[in-house]
């Protein structure tokens, strides 16, 4: 191919993708309005949007308001043209969601997981996608997955995922020889954060926001400019497995005393299993064994002795880590979001004096602080929005010019 025909080419899938991302962003929206904040030509913008319009992803709805001559018309995102399937494999069970342009889910399968690893929770991927992209969800632009673990996002590489005892799997190239799709593979936490800044809230498009993702393991997502920012070793918010009581408690990593060892979910429930004999006066301490995340949110509620010292503990080491987050990135809107989340404003309350104690009053002081919204629905969601962020020319039926 002539080389300057290329440039030409690859200018002008910039200029739709550019667009088009206006349209998904400030929907609904003006010919003359986009033109104006992407600086490019009026002519140039009809005509791409001319092009939107034929693919069936952007129609015409109603007109907007005049400013002295005719009304403009305004553009809108059509949000069932374009189908993707996002996973959530970081929990007990694995969750798959069709969702459309406008992230509202179609349809959700669930499957527990009961301690399947391998292969086999593999093959539990397989059994939801198989199930997903056989529903007539069409056109289906795309997989993305969020797993728990390291992982290589540009090579789609899950490096290690200790539950799911998955090392080095290539999962992204599997799914794609399997189902012929395009497949984006991201950590749960990263593809929470950004399920919290697209779908909740709102977030300015090129804002910043960290999302502290704790269930039964703790990790964040962190998103500057309004892109997620991986870090030179794609593990950027691994927050979890920073130790934080030199020989504290034995972690799943190996280490002793790492933070999930005692703010995670999991955590709670051991150390108030634990402690219970020494709380005669706690409702949990008649039958220890049966203590669950459940039996213990209902005990926190009821201002139990255990309850509240447990959660408190594990509240206030949070935030101290949540400080550390604040000092080094200085970004004022973190959303907590997982498991935890369920103690609610008093938990939240808890972490927030952690992290004005450890940090500068300063910084402390400019920080929100906030329990995201979305729940299950922000890995799932954040997954496929990630895919259509980075890869806006897969929602292309028609070759490019
Ligand atoms: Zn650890």
């Amino acid at each position: 191919m002539h080389p300057k025909k290329a440039t030409h080419q690859q200018t002008k899938r910039r200029n739709r993708d550019l667009v088009l991302k206006m349209i998904f962003e400030r929907d609904p929206i003006s010919r003359a309005e986009v033109a104006r904040v992407t600086k490019l030509t009026r002519a140039t913008v009809s005509d791409i949007v001319a092009g939107l319009i034929e693919e069936g992803l952007v129609k015409e709805a109603g007109y907007g308001e005049s400013l002295g001559g005719k009304a403009p018309i305004l553009l809108s995102l059509v949000a069932d043209s374009r189908y993707v399937i996002g996973l959530n494999l970081a929990q007990d069970k694995f969750i798959g969601s069709v969702a459309n342009l406008r992230g509202e889910i179609k349809e959700t399968i669930e499957l527990p997981v009961d301690d399947t690893v391998g292969e086999q929770a593999l093959g539990l991927v397989y059994r939801i996608l198989d199930e997903l992209t056989s529903r007539g969800w069409r056109p289906l632009f795309g997989i993305g997955v969020g797993t728990p673990g390291l992982v290589n996002t540009r090579e789609g590489i899950v490096v290690n995922a200790v539950n799911l005892c998955w090392q080095d799997l290539p999962l992204a190239e599997l799914l794609r020889a399997r189902y012929r799709l395009p497949v984006t593979v991201l950590n749960d936490s990263q593809a929470m954060a950004i399920g919290e800044f697209v779908y909740a809230g709102s977030h300015p498009s090129d804002g910043n926001l960290v999302v502290v993702n704790v269930k039964h393991g703790i990790g964040a997502g962190i998103l500057i400019n309004g892109r997620l920012f991986q870090g030179d070793g794609g593990g950027a918010g691994e927050i979890g497995h920073v130790v934080v009581h030199e020989n504290g408690a034995p972690c799943r990593c190996g280490k002793r005393g790492c933070l999930e060892t005692i703010a995670s979910a999991t955590a709670v429930v051991q150390r108030a299993v634990a402690l219970a004999p020494e709380y005669a006066g706690s409702a949990l301490g008649h039958d220890p064994r049966s203590i669950s995340l459940e039996s213990l949110e209902s005990a926190w509620r009821a201002d139990d002795p255990l309850a509240r010292q447990v959660v408190s503990e594990a509240a206030q080491c949070l935030g101290a880590s949540i400080a550390n987050l604040v000092s080094v990135l200085s970004i004022h809107r973190i959303v907590l979001t997982g498991d935890m989340a369920r103690f609610g404003d008093p938990w939240l309350q808890s972490v927030r004096e952690s992290m004005v104690r450890a940090s500068l009053a300063r910084m402390a002081q400019d920080t929100q602080l906030e329990i995201g919204t979305l729940g299950f629905k922000a890995c799932v969601l954040g997954a496929s929005a990630f895919m259509l962020l980075e890869n806006y020319d897969l929602l292309f039926t028609q070759a490019a010019e």
